[in-house]
């Protein structure tokens, strides 16, 4: 297969292929990979952008199942594990890196929640060590003194506190950037991976999708029909039924929580094993997180934390800080809506299925949906597989577990490149093409091409213009909130927004010249 562009639109897609792919999440793009590497003919369609939905507004962590385990859910637990292991090692060591997590043991934690803590991170090493990921990928947990614990946060709360647990977990450079590098790859095996384009019916042999730019529909012939819309996937087929339960973030400067470059899981006052996370993030800022409320009604495009969210989450982190972040220190604030499963005897959201399902309905449509970012592998695995079993496909077996991801490379190779460090972090050893691509779109020298916006946006017209040339860019809101995420913080944007003009108005002009 020859590789394709992302491209906005519908132009010139195929209108016969074995499978076509409805979403461009995380899961959508995962089996859009799945797919063309196993050398079927993919048409991946989202009705508006590269991780429009959910997938842009997680906590950015590769989780290995801690939580599961906690609910005996051993088999769950352990596919994390794994699924973290190859995401870190294997298929995109660039876009990950190790996070360690201090947990605080403050004079609210008792003994024996700390003992709980501790045999918490101890199992979830013995995880670790069940999905074969090294210890040097992920170190194993210890205890750390009270001046190890200040040592490492300085901004925490020194009154009573006796030392706190170190344990390691994945985190992602960037969700978005993550799904944009996935679809990527599937379009460099030939997948037809198109935004702003809507499929308004589907069955098992076909789609109709509109067009989103120019109001032309299509009729879509395929042996497989996919539907990877999230929290939206009732509307495509309405045997699946979702309870969305929502999570909100703050996003604070760095400089509000000084040095704090480690994540802090902080208890959540009143309970035994709940726990509020502060989140470094590579891009200087902080996240705090995180919230789990059921929400009921029609689904919106973009979900709103509530006020009383942000002052839950502010509350929390006073708990446990010197100087506690006030609202004016809450520089942006976003909200994801879990994608649960309905499970028939339960209420709470919480109790719902967190796994993946897999659900092939009347009308012959098979719908892929829950899971998390860090197990979209296996979702798409399972996916594909159950196609393949049933009749639908006829293909080969999986090879994802064993296949970089564009850009893909140990972090000792990474570390070695000459490219700038910010266009490494964010394409792995693409930097390079990134760079090469912006010169010769543009024209422009270096120093234009990578002066960041300014000292706390470091996104670079490089980047945005290769976000126009290769992943699909349409407008400013592709380039600020999902091929960047500047647009997480409200200032930040606007001060992107002239850069991101430039971006679309030189690589569409350079487009327009061929
Ligand atoms: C607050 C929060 C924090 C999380 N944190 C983590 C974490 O740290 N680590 C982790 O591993 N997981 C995390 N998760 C889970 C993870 O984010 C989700 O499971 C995952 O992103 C779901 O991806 P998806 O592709 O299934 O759905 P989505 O990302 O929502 O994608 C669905 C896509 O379908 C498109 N679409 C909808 N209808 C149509 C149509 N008719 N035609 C074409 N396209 C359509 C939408 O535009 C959208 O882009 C978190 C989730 C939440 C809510």
């Amino acid at each position: 297969m020859t590789a394709t562009r992302i491209t906005p639109g519908l132009a010139d897609a195929p209108t016969d292929v074995d499978v076509v792919v409805v979403g461009l999440g995380i899961t959508g793009a995962g089996v859009a990979l799945d797919a063309a590497t196993r050398g079927l003919s993919v048409l991946a369609v989202d009705a508006h952008d590269l991780a429009f939905g959910t997938s842009r507004w997680s906590s950015k962590m590769v989780h290995g199942g801690l939580r599961y385990l906690a609910k005996g859910q051993v088999g769950v637990a352990h596919e994390s594990a794994v699924e973290r292991g190859i995401l870190m090692e294997i298929t995109a060591p660039h876009l990950t890196r190790p996070m360690p997590m201090v947990v605080p043991l403050s004079s609210s934690v008792g003994r024996v929640q700390a003992a709980v803590t501790r045999g918490g991170l101890m199992a979830g090493d013995l995880l670790r060590r069940g999905a074969h990921t090294e210890a040097e990928t992920l170190p194993k947990p210890r205890h750390l003194t009270r001046t190890e614990t200040l040592r490492l946060v300085p901004a925490l709360r020194s009154a009573g506190l006796r030392g706190a647990m170190l344990g390691w977990d994945g985190q992602l450079e960037d969700d978005a950037r993550l799904v944009t590098t996935v679809a990527r790859t599937a379009a460099s095996y030939g997948a037809h991976v198109r935004t702003r384009a809507r499929v308004t019916a589907a069955t098992g042999a076909g789609v109709t999708v509109r067009d989103e730019l120019t109001g032309a529909t299509y009729d879509v012939r395929a042996r497989a029909v996919v539907n990877a819309t999230g929290v939206w996937a009732g509307d495509l087929d309405e045997q699946v039924r979702l309870r969305p339960s929502r999570g909100t973030h703050l996003v604070l400067r760095g400089s509000t929580l000084p040095h704090t470059r480690v994540a802090v899981m902080v208890p959540i006052p009143d309970t035994t094993s709940r726990f509020a996370m502060v989140l470094p993030q590579p891009d200087g800022t902080i996240y705090v997180g995180l919230t789990d409320e059921p929400v009921t009604g029609p689904v919106p495009d973009v979900p709103q934390p509530s006020e009383a969210e942000i002052d839950f989450l502010l509350g929390v982190v006073a708990s446990a800080f010197t100087t506690p972040p006030t609202r004016d220190d809450v520089v942006g604030a976003f909200a994801g809506l879990r994608p649960l499963l309905e499970v028939s005897g339960t209420d709470a959201t919480s109790d719902l299925s967190r796994r993946h399902a897999i659900l092939t309905s009347a009308t012959g449509v098979t719908t892929v949906v829950g899971g998390k970012l860090t197990t979209y592998r296996r979702m798409a695995q399972d996916t594909l597989d159950a196609l393949v079993a049933a009749g639908r496909l006829d293909a080969g077996p999986c090879r994802t577990a064993s296949l970089p991801l564009l850009g893909a490379a140990a972090p000792d190779e990474l570390r070695r490149t000459s490219a700038p460090a910010r266009l490494v972090r964010r394409f792995g050893t693409d930097a390079g093409l990134v760079l090469a691509t912006a010169r010769e779109v543009t024209g422009l020298a270096d120093d234009e091409l990578l002066v960041p916006v300014s000292e706390v946006v470091p996104v670079t017209l490089a980047e945005l213009v290769f976000g126009v040339t290769h992943e699909g860019a349409h407008d400013v809101a592709d380039l600020l909130d999902r091929r960047t995420r500047v647009g997480l913080v409200t200032t930040d944007r606007a001060s992107a927004e002239p850069l991101a003009r430039r971006a679309l108005e030189l690589a569409g002009r350079a487009a327009g010249a061929t």
